[in-house]
């Protein structure tokens, strides 16, 4: 089934406004041809957890959606005398890697902010009216006449000739392409908290920078932001039974989260005893899907298109360059007078491999993890040292850096290069063939010969 694009407007419906959701409406209002509704479960929309990074690739699109300019305030530039990160043996404190601030102009500034701070600074660029609240969708129907959706409070909308599920991690919609795919609890929760940097001032032992402090199941995150807060964020092992049911950011107490780390350093033991409560969120993730898109009117993006559970720290950049790349699609297609299905086939083609590299990554950590082990006994606790530090070496030894720095913008000229190229050789072999006709020529084969 092939959907024309109609020349009035596209009808466009995105569902959630998290990061991915945000950044698809800014992308998707530059598009003349557009026509969008936007709905969100949530009441109000807000944003729980605690600090974000803004990595380069992260900053690259707050750019290119106008938001850049209400992060900067929040930024700083590097001090190469400073140290950035650092990673510790959760068990005795001892350092395993460091790295210094980067002093590289044209990396862009350091920041770990609020997740308050960047959903801002994305809604400073939407107008609020646009965006429906309280429609929890439950129900997405495919009609010839395009996708309706069905919502919790019984209303619907729709028809719509595309449908982007930028529903997060639990999507529906994703739910509704893809029925086989199942997401799975992890087995872990994260607590996260932030709390005044005066309330830990009086331990010993806190590095001045972003740390990751490791054991062999779980680690502890610490960071002091440039605002005065100080952030913890942690993992725990919580059983299926229990961990699968908490609830996404709700609030607990400090004696539910203060046993998980009693194997930890005199340090973190303290640190996690600091604050008086902190957010709970289950972990959840799921296998790479095969496609980002379903048919020709479904789009997934953001957390709803790699269920990765949060894995690399970078989940608001992937959204970002899910939505510049479809909002890019749709316009390369819709000035060449393509059908939609075009729009989406492009999508699908740069982020699906992309995805399929990220999942690569994250398979290379478990097996060194799996050789690790295997290659060291735990009978003995020197052994789970000896374990931390080797897995840590293999793990962030910054050989998938390229995460951060990979520039989609690069990626999508390149594909309209190649896409150009493969069109006016379709045109040519067309052309060939009309004059051939009478010859009986067998076509060009165009992908063939551009491959
Ligand atoms: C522990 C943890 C730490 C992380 N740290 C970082 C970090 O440091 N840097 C970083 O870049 N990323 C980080 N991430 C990832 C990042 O939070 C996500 O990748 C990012 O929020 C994805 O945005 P999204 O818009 O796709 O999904 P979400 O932020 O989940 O937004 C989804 C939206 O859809 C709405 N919604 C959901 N279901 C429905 C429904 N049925 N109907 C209508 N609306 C619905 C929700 O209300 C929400 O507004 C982390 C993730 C985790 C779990």
């Amino acid at each position: 089934m092939t959907v024309p694009i109609p020349e009035a407007s596209l009808r466009i419906a995105v569902v959630g406004a998290g990061p991915g959701g945000l950044a698809a409406i800014i992308n998707l209002l530059r598009l003349p041809f557009v026509n969008l509704s936007v709905f969100d479960q949530a009441t109000k929309l807000r944003e729980v957890g605690a600090g974000i990074s803004i990595n380069q690739n992260t900053w690259r699109h707050l750019q290119l959606l106008g938001a850049a300019e209400e992060i900067e305030g929040y930024t700083q530039r590097g001090d190469g005398t400073k140290i950035d990160g650092e990673q510790r043996n959760g068990r005795t404190g001892e350092l395993l890697a460091r790295k210094y601030q980067s002093v590289d102009p044209n990396a862009p500034p350091r920041s770990r902010i609020e997740r308050y701070k960047l959903q801002d600074a994305l809604l400073s660029q939407v107008p609020r009216d646009l965006i429906q609240l309280s429609k929890k969708l439950t129900k997405l129907s495919e009609t010839p006449a395009g996708v309706k959706l069905d919502f919790a409070d019984g209303t619907s909308a729709g028809p719509f000739d595309l449908v982007v599920g930028a529903d997060g991690i639990r999507s529906v919609v994703r739910q509704h392409a893809f029925p086989e795919h199942k997401l799975s609890y992890t087995g872990k929760v994260a607590y996260r908290t932030l709390i005044p940097q005066s309330a830990v001032a009086h331990i010993k032992g806190i590095p001045p920078a972003s740390t990751f402090w490791h054991t062999t199941k779980t680690h502890v995150y610490t960071d002091l932001l440039d605002n005065g807060l100080f952030e913890i964020a942690t993992r725990a092992l919580v059983p299926e039974d229990e961990g699968a049911k908490v609830s996404w950011g709700q609030k607990v107490s400090k004696e539910q989260v203060i046993p998980h780390y009693d194997n930890y350093c005199e340090t973190i033991r303290q640190i996690i005893a600091a604050p008086d409560e902190w957010l709970e969120f289950a972990l959840f993730g799921g296998p790479q899907l095969e496609s980002v898109i379903h048919g020709d009117r479904i789009a997934l993006l953001g957390d709803a298109s790699h269920p990765l559970s949060g894995a690399f720290g970078s989940g608001a950049a992937f959204a970002f360059e899910d939505a510049y790349v479809l909002a890019q699609a749709l316009s390369y297609t819709h000035s060449r007078g393509d059908d939609l299905s075009e729009a989406l086939r492009l999508y699908d083609e740069v982020r699906s491999p992309h995805y399929k590299n990220l999942y690569a990554v994250l398979n290379g950590f478990a097996d060194n993890v799996k050789e690790v082990e295997a290659a060291y006994s735990t009978a003995d606790v020197s052994d789970e040292d000896t374990i931390i530090a080797e897995t840590t070496k293999r793990n962030w030894s910054g050989a998938h850096g390229w995460i951060y720095t990979y520039d989609v913008t690069n990626v999508w000229a390149d594909r309209v290069k190649l896409e150009d190229a493969v069109r006016k050789l379709a045109s040519v072999s067309v052309q060939d063939e009309v004059y051939d006709s009478g010859k009986q020529q067998a076509p060009v084969s165009v992908v063939a010969a551009v491959a």
